[in-house]
């Protein structure tokens, strides 16, 4: 138990400035938690980005290890609910945000925040997928639940080249939607027909304020962008649609009106992965585990070791990473 493992540290002086390196710690050096999982693989979400950089207020308790997700192997277990030798995931839960994160070889938690990896995936196969795809996944959920269907209409997909969007058009081709991938990297047209999307949009075409109602061009849409992006998606989604926001990478302000409520009967459905029931988790993870086509899965994910993490943080928050990245921490 006095092993020692490399962690990622994210610190503040008294002037609040923020720095990142890398210790030596021990198990003892971990917060609280009644399961020691070894982590065998984790990712880089957007949002560890913004940890790591300082970009955005994510880490609310100094110092940090950072690293929102993870999957690995139970260690010990004082959790009636695990035991040594389980294979669990976890997703947020403030991991990574107030309580130390997946970005160091060992992590101590809250065995009720873990989830069983599903039979047959490879932790680095459930970080491939981390939580950008386990938040795709509960977006198809969220319109799946609220009735629309691939015979409803198109899907819109907002940063469909990013992580939540490459899995999202996965998803969605594999379920038999008719996909409408969203991107400014019109250069990876390629990469989005090889994931499914049967039609690209250059994404200067919703990011300007537009009108409160256009023309219906999708029965749904799953948005990863905010924004007025959101604002006009929601403008042109059509009677009784919905739209799943998962996401801020153009910003948190949506400048829409009711009209889509109103006079379209559009929902808008709201997507949070870190506070998710446990039930939502596993069913999500179960429908991952069977609707996400593997070669796809392969095709999206690029391998890092845990030296690369830095360095893929600020990448990521300059729109550099295409795709979801997995960092097998026993390489
Ligand atoms: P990525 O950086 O991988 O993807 C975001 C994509 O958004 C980019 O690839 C780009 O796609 C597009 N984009 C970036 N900047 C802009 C911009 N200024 N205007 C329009 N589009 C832009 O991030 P993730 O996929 O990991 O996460 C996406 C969002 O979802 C983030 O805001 C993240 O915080 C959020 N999120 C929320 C969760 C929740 O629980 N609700 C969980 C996980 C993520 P392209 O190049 O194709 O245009």
């Amino acid at each position: 138990m006095s092993d020692t493992f490399k962690a990622i540290m994210v610190s503040r002086d008294e002037e609040k400035n923020q720095s990142v390196g890398v210790e030596n710690l021990t198990v003892d050096d971990l917060m609280e938690g009644d399961v020691v999982v070894s982590v065998g693989a984790t990712t880089v979400n957007y949002k560890d980005g913004l940890a790591i950089t300082g970009k955005s207020p994510v880490v609310r308790r100094w110092p940090m290890i950072p690293g929102i997700d993870f999957a690995g192997t139970v260690e010990t277990s004082e959790n009636p609910r695990w035991k040594s030798g389980d294979k669990v995931i976890l997703n947020g839960w403030g991991v990574g945000e107030v309580h130390y994160g997946a970005y160091a070889g060992k992590a101590r938690v809250n065995g009720d925040w873990l989830i069983g990896l599903p039979n047959g995936m490879k932790p680095t196969d459930a970080m491939a997928i981390g939580t950008a795809g386990y938040t795709a996944m509960l977006s198809v959920l969220a319109l799946e639940k609220a009735g629309v269907t691939p015979s409803s209409g198109p899907i819109i997909v907002t940063g469909a080249s990013g992580g939540v969007g490459s899995v999202a058009v996965s998803l969605l081709s594999k379920l038999g939607y008719h996909v409408i991938a969203s991107t400014g990297r019109v250069s990876e047209e390629a990469y989005l027909k090889d994931l499914g999307a049967a039609e690209i949009i250059d994404r200067a075409e919703l990011s300007e304020p537009g009108r409160p109602l256009g023309k219906e061009r999708w029965a749904g849409g799953i948005d990863s962008v905010g924004s007025t992006t959101l604002a006009n998606v929601l403008a042109q989604t059509q009677l009784r649609g919905a739209v799943a926001a998962c996401g801020l990478a153009q910003g948190m302000d949506l400048p829409t009106t009711v009209a889509p409520f109103i006079l379209r009967g559009v929902s808008l459905l709201g997507i949070d992965s870190v506070m998710a029931p446990i039930a939502l988790r596993e069913e999500a993870w179960q429908r991952l585990s069977v609707d996400l086509d593997g070669a796809k899965l392969a095709s999206i994910a690029t391998q890092i070791g845990f030296d690369d993490i830095i360095q893929t943080a600020h990448d990521i928050l300059e729109g550099k990473v295409r795709g979801r990245v997995v960092v097998d921490m026993t390489a």
